[in-house]
């Protein structure tokens, strides 16, 4: 299901021929109908990309609260199996570094980003209430991810320096770039996210998903140019507002409890992205 706000039907136009396979485009902030069978319900639905939802911020704020809540009631009524998206912003501007589960964050709680930030939050809190009275639910907060399929027009900081550089212009880096992300590509994050859904003993759990792996920004960008031969250099442009400095996830729990590591490293999971973007990118 997807409104296709961010989303572009084409990324599932390999599956449709699938038998089972069903897409139906609805936006979530509108009631559901109660009658749609489901075993499982994974809530992935909202924007994720800063320059998303910050043009989108009332949508956004809605969908994690009502489109959230409606799922929830969809999921209550069939009995079924929850997993919830969160993310890594709901630590904002971490003071604890790496950051384990059980870190309540630093967030803005009005500022520009909080629309997804708190819209986030306030969904983790709805959940654990409906876990709380026998929804057996989870919550999986997602570190930075990125792969093939990501839009060249996403403006998250791996699809925008891969389609720079594959355009030779350069890179646009906020800031001094010294702030640090975790990348995880994103056949890890699903391996993570089905092992957190489907595991016994994951009801009521919060998993932190990511690669431990910390990069600046600078140095995100001199592997794009190593990765893609690009000689562009990079520009630099105003830090962005409530911009974390530095993010890290501690995964001890998702590996004790669903045995789950990533396989696959940044330059690895570049290289793939990059032939992905060569071929169908821009
Ligand atoms: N960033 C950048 N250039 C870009 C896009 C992003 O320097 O073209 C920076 C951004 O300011 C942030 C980091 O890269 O510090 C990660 O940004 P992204 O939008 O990918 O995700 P975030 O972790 O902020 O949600």
């Amino acid at each position: 299901m997807d409104n296709y706000l961010s989303g572009l039907p084409d990324n599932v136009s390999h599956l449709r021929q699938r038998a089972g396979f069903q897409l139906i485009e609805h936006d979530l902030i509108q009631p559901l109908p109660e009658d749609w069978p489901v075993d499982a319900v994974f809530n992935l639905a909202s924007p994720a990309s800063p320059p998303y939802y910050l043009a989108h911020p009332i949508e956004t704020a809605r969908v994690n609260a009502q489109g959230t809540y409606h799922l929830l009631e969809l999921a209550r009524h069939h009995g079924a199996r929850y997993l919830q998206a969160s993310t890594s912003e709901v630590y904002g501007d971490p003071l604890v570094h790496p950051q384990p589960e059980s870190y309540w964050g630093n967030v803005n709680p009005n500022g520009i980003r909080s629309c997804y930030d708190e819209g986030k939050r306030f969904a983790e809190s709805l959940v654990m209430d409906y876990c709380r009275l026998g929804l057996d639910a989870r919550i999986i907060r997602i570190f930075n991810t990125y792969g093939p399929r990501n839009r060249a027009d996403d403006g998250r900081v791996v699809p925008n320096f891969i389609d720079r550089a594959l355009r030779r212009l350069p890179l646009p880096v906020h800031g001094d770039g010294s702030q640090t992300r975790s990348f995880c590509y994103v056949e890890d994050l699903v391996r993570g996210m089905l092992a957190a859904q489907l595991h016994d003993g994951t009801r009521g759990e919060v998993f932190n998903l990511g690669n431990p792996g910390e990069f600046t920004m600078l140095e995100l960008a001199e592997l794009v140019q190593r990765l893609t031969g690009d000689a562009s250099g990079v520009e630099f442009q105003p830090a962005r507002e409530d911009d974390p400095s530095r993010r890290r996830p501690d995964i001890t729990k998702a590996t004790a409890k669903l045995g789950w590591t990533p396989r696959v490293n940044l330059e690895e999971g570049l290289r793939r992205t990059i032939a992905w973007f060569r071929e169908h990118g821009a």
